[in-house]
This record gives C-alpha cells, structure tokens and sequence, in this order.
C-alpha cells in the first residue's frame, strides 16, 4: 500500500507484539506487504491472533446487539393494540349475527 510505513519494529512495539497501530496495519494491508517480522510473529502468536479476530468482529457484534436491543416504538404499540381490539370486535360482531341475536 502507498504511503503506508511499514516499519516492522514500529508495528511489533516494545513486547514485540502487535501495537494497536500494528494491528490496524495488519487488517487493512494486501497479501504480501507486511514486513516478515510482523508476519512470523502473527503466525506464531496466539494472543495477537485473537487480538485481530477480536477486533474484526467487535463492531459488528456489537451492532447485531444494539439492534435487537431497540424497543418498538409507542405509536407501533398502539397500532398493534387497536389492530387486535378492532379485529376481536368483528369476530365478536360475526358470532352474534351467526347466533341470530
Ligand atoms: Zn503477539
């Protein structure tokens, strides 16, 4: 990628494992641009694996939840209320003229 420093021991940081900006790197660069120190270090380390696996599904995870987590809104409540009051009136109405009173 132009413009991209990819600096393998700027990317590995000071522990020598991934810095968020490594990880970052990691996730947007092509096949075959990173540096082979950063690439032999995410192929052996299982902490900066789960570390981008973990980053690759948070935002998504987090939005399957929020929106089941929405509430329907008090207008759709009262629509659905007066749907159903509205239709056991006229299956009420039907079975008295169906009884003849
Ligand atoms: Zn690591």
């Amino acid at each position: 990628m132009p413009g991209l420093d990819l600096d393998g021991q700027r990317l590995l940081g000071e522990k020598g494992c991934l810095t968020p900006e490594g990880l970052d790197v990691l996730r947007n660069a092509m096949p075959g641009a990173l540096p082979e120190a950063v690439v032999r270090h995410f192929a052996a380390c299982a902490t900066c694996q789960r570390r981008a696996l973990e980053a690759e599904a948070g935002p998504r995870a987090a939005g399957r939840r929020s929106r089941r987590a929405v509430a329907p809104s008090p207008t759709r409540l009262v629509v659905l209320v007066l749907t159903i009051l509205v239709a056991f009136g006229l299956l009420l109405l039907s079975l008295a003229k169906l009884a003849g009173r």
